[in-house]
């Protein structure tokens, strides 16, 4: 135990802001230069149906293991442990005599719940514990209406946000950290988030490097080369036209006011700044809503949906998640989602659209689906975002507007480049039916290599007729 106060270790419990720079927590810890004894607790006890899906399991071991190097680089050595946050925490501050624990906030409605028991808990015992924003723009309790109510509305919510001081320029990384005393962790290795047989995750690592100087790479990048076109190309699949940041954000390699601020300066791109920094907002706009509908991720904002017939099949619900629909856009973007753990937003809209509208199942089916293969999968973006597909959230898409995907498909992916990626087993069919290859004739198929129903699946549903289904259904619960 150290005698001095002054040699009293500080924890800094790491979560989803594994990153050094622009981390005010772990800046609070190295400015009282006492030894810093950073943790990473993988806390599966309160998660219930929201435990970590595969493919966040596959982004979390590759940037701990960028957030560990980078520690040590700095003197520290990230300290892994497994349970209830509560117990390890009591545990670890037990073993190095810390009288401080900081952290950065997260706003998912158990993990609010739990940091708060957690803060009671330490101060109870004389340990001082202190949180910070490191996660958003704005914190969700400081943007209110006239009337001082949560916003339901979007464009609104960003205006009362940009009225606001812009955010405070990055913190930088520390320097040097005191390391402490050797504290005992577990081998990464040993918590098994990588896939083993098959390893469904090989096409993850030619997209992505997850960690810290990966995300700054990705923004870099996207700032230089993409932003310029952002607000024209954003909604193009075939094209490298977003940035691409998603993950980074969710587990906080990157900060928001890091994006911010690396952004708003672009001079000559004032369009496209304010869309990409829109997009931005939308974030923020999911965690506002969720922090103050803590339900977000089960139950649908507007009741009247309680009513909605959804149907039940299993047979359609595999073939969406599989890829194999019959449209040609609905099915290259699940599989782009299969492959690389990201789907473009275009798509995700496509692809969900058909799968509440088209199949009438739940959207809670889907965005479960997403949960477990997105790298990006976000409580607040997911639920948010689903139910603003479905018609039934905040601010949504009317239910009645329904994508044609064939249209959607044309427009967005004119050439087709997006779907022949994706599909192979009809690139060889010419543009004008590569969105609705029911449509060629027999020879453009068999010229094609394609026999429908065989080398690729007849249409899952008739457009038509899905379209005039979905609007009888809305219909029993309109009023
Ligand atoms: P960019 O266009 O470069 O945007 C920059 C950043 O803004 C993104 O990284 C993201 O953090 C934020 N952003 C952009 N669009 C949205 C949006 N519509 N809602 C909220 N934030 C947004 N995003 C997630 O991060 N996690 C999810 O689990 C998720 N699930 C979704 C489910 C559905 C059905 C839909 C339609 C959208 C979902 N999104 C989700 C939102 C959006 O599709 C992704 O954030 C975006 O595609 C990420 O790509 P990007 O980083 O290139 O985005």
């Amino acid at each position: 135990m150290p005698d001095k106060q002054s040699d009293a270790p500080v924890i800094v419990w790491f979560r989803q802001d594994l990153r050094l720079a622009d981390n005010p927590a772990l800046r609070a810890a190295a400015k009282t230069r006492r030894p810093v004894v950073p943790v990473y607790i993988l806390d599966e006890t309160g998660a219930g149906k929201w435990a970590l899906g595969g493919a966040s399991r596959w982004w979390l071991h590759h940037s701990l293991a960028a957030l560990g190097q980078r520690l040590s680089d700095r003197g520290a050595r990230l300290v892994l442990r497994r349970g209830g946050a509560r117990e390890v925490l009591a545990g670890l501050v037990e073993e190095t005599g810390a009288t401080q624990v900081v952290w950065n906030r997260c706003y998912e409605p158990a993990a609010r719940s739990r940091d708060e028991a957690i803060e009671a808990h330490l101060r109870g015992r004389g340990v001082t514990a202190e949180n910070f924003n490191a996660a958003l723009l704005h914190e969700p309790w400081t943007i209110e209406t006239k009337s001082g109510r949560p916003y339901t509305v979007f464009t609104p919510f960003w205006k009362a946000c940009l009225r606001r001081p812009a955010p405070p320029a990055p913190l930088p990384a520390p320097r040097r950290l005191r390391p402490a005393a050797a504290v005992k962790g577990e081998r990464l290795e040993s918590w098994n988030l990588l896939p083993r047989r098959p390893n469904w995750a090989a096409g993850f690592e030619q997209v992505w490097t997850p960690g810290e100087a990966g995300a700054t790479r990705r923004l870099n990048g996207f700032v230089k080369a993409t932003l310029p076109g952002y607000a024209a190309g954003r909604d193009r699949p075939d094209r490298e036209s977003t940035s691409r940041l998603s993950p980074h954000l969710h587990w906080g390699e990157i900060g928001p006011r890091q994006v911010w601020h690396a952004v708003a300066p672009r001079a000559g791109a004032k369009a496209a700044v304010e869309k990409y920094l829109s997009e931005v907002g939308w974030r923020e706009f999911s965690y506002h809503l969720l922090y103050h509908v803590t339900d977000l991720p089960t139950a649908n904002l507007q009741k009247k949906f309680n009513d909605f017939p959804w149907r039940r099949r299993k047979a359609a619900l595999r073939a969406w998640q599989r890829g194999k629909t019959g449209y040609p856009i609905v099915d290259a973007g699940m599989r782009e989602l299969w492959t690389t753990g990201w789907m473009h937003n275009r798509v995700r809209m496509i692809v969900a659209s058909f799968l509440v509208k088209h199949l009438l199942l739940h959207w809670r089916a889907g965005a479960r689906w997403f949960w477990d293969t997105l790298v990006d999968a976000d409580l607040a973006n997911n639920s948010a975002s689903w139910q603003w597909v479905a018609g039934c959230g905040a601010d949504a898409a009317p239910y009645f507007r329904i994508f044609n995907p064939v249209l959607q498909g044309e427009r967005y992916d004119p050439q087709g480049a997006y779907v022949r990626r994706w599909v192979p087993e009809i690139a060889g069919l010419p543009d004008k039916v590569i969105h609705k290859p029911w449509q060629a004739s027999e020879e453009v198929l068999l010229a094609a290599g394609v026999v429908l129903g065989k080398t690729y699946p007849k249409p899952l549903v008739d457009h038509a007729e899905a379209r005039a289904q979905a609007l009888e259904a809305f219909k029993t619960i309109k009023g």
